[in-house]
């Protein structure tokens, strides 16, 4: 326990004050790094049926270009196993390279033996302990997935969920505890079953010989608090990456609300290597929604930095049209859109703060904070628009071209001050 690595520290990863800061193992996901001080991954899942290789390769690609740095494929039947490589292969077709891990429950076992080229082209296999079998098949069964993970060189996330908890274990640990003096509260025993289970399976998967460094635990609920403190306790307990997740989080506003209010407190007390949001969509809605939370939680927390970030006032009856709201709008839209260019063009412009203000009440204040901003002439103002950069007004745009105006400074800003001026300008 306790291994230092090497860190790699990517140039927009954060550091964060912190209580847990921890120093865990790397486990290397395919070509991604986790733990170890390297930057929060985000993750996802796809809900296609893996069978079909051709729209789960689809989604797959939509959600790494969306961000995700892994993506999890449900392997739940022989036909999924079997389309894994045709997964892969379309894939590399398409020149996506985003490790693939597989999510086994109940037959994993009989899976990653039966289809071996599928164990070989997954980055990482996901064991629940509470699905992997009773009584003495459980042991059995857990070992044999270890066994090929060891035998292909596959690092294993051991995610315990609440939903489908080891009975065995938690009914030992309910029955111990009713013979106390003071019994504990169930849910406090069902919170310790849960790291229980995954922090004995991981010592299972050590003695069965996989290495300290391929081991990532998780151990999912769907309550915001019991998730605080579920993983306050694993990160006092063990050095493993954790992957940190709201399980069940709901749909829309709901899921969003309450992903970022579990995670948000984890996070910042630097908790979770990785995360993933696990968000309801809407039908035939965009599976790469939680690939944009993800980003914009970690961003939030000034983690990690995605994209350059509009500040935008909420409006008031100040605002005398929607001219504000479409600008805040369409600056977002188009900093999101610029980013697979300026990305590879203009080194940390991510991290630019873009100030867009409904009128000059706490519209220059604002501006100051941003690297570049502006306020719009509010109800009954002059018609005009202070602009300023990095602190200092440089001017005051007014007219009717006051948006395409400013959307010129900001290209020209951009490429004064993360690339060669004359690279846009000219
Ligand atoms: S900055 Fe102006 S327009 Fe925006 S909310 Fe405040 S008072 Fe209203």
């Amino acid at each position: 326990m306790g291994r230092e690595n090497s860190l790699q520290q990517n140039s927009s990863e954060k550091q964060t004050s912190d209580r847990y800061r921890r120093l865990t193992p790397t486990a290397w996901v395919g070509s991604v790094p986790v733990g170890s001080g390297h930057p929060i991954v985000v993750q996802s899942m796809t809900n296609t049926d893996t069978a079909d290789a051709e729209g789960t390769a689809k989604q797959i690609a939509e959600l790494a270009a969306a961000g995700s740095e892994i993506v999890r494929i449900t392997v739940n039947n022989k036909a999924s196993a079997q389309a894994v490589p045709e997964v892969d292969a379309r894939l590399q077709d398409m020149g996506v390279s985003v490790p693939i891990v597989g999510d086994f429950h109940y037959n994993g076992h009989l899976l990653l033996k039966e289809f071996p080229k599928t164990a070989e082209i997954l980055a990482k296999y996901r064991i629940n302990p509470g699905n992997v079998g009773a009584g003495k098949h459980h042991d059995a069964n857990f070992k044999t997935m270890i066994d090929v993970a060891i035998e292909y060189d596959k690092p294993v996330r051991i995610g315990v969920n609440w939903g489908s908890l080891d009975q065995q274990l938690l009914t030992k640990l309910m029955d111990e505890n009713a013979t106390l003096e003071k019994p504990a509260d169930a849910s406090d025993v069902l919170i310790e079953a849960m790291l229980q289970s995954a922090l004995l399976s991981a010592d299972a998967a050590e003695s069965f010989g996989l290495g300290h460094d391929k081991i990532i635990i998780s151990a999912k609920v769907s309550r915001a608090r019991d998730l605080w403190k579920v993983y306050r306790l694993l990160a006092e307990r063990c050095d493993y990456p954790l992957h940190l997740g709201l399980t069940e989080a709901g749909m829309g506003v709901k899921g969003i609300a309450s992903s970022s209010a579990a995670l948000a407190p984890i996070l910042a007390d630097g908790i979770g290597d990785t995360i993933r949001v696990s968000l309801t969509p809407e039908p035939g809605a965009n599976r790469a929604k939680e690939v944009d939370v993800a980003q914009e939680i970690l961003q939030s927390l000034d983690l990690r930095s995605f994209a350059p970030s509009v500040t935008a006032c909420p409006g008031c009856g100040r605002t005398t049209s929607t001219l504000f709201q479409e600008m805040a709008r369409d600056i977002q839209a188009y900093l999101k859109a610029q980013m697979p260019v300026w990305g590879k063009q203009y080194e940390g412009v991510e991290d630019l703060k873009v100030a867009v203000m409904g009128c000059v009440v706490n519209g220059p204040g604002e501006s100051k904070h941003a690297d570049i901003g502006i306020s719009l002439p509010g109800n009954g103002e002059d018609p005009k628009a202070p602009v300023y950069q990095d602190g200092k007004l440089v001017t005051t745009l007014q007219g009717p071209n006051i948006v395409p105006d400013f959307n010129l400074m900001l290209d020209n800003y951009v490429a004064t001050r993360y690339g060669m001026s004359d690279s846009v300008l000219s």
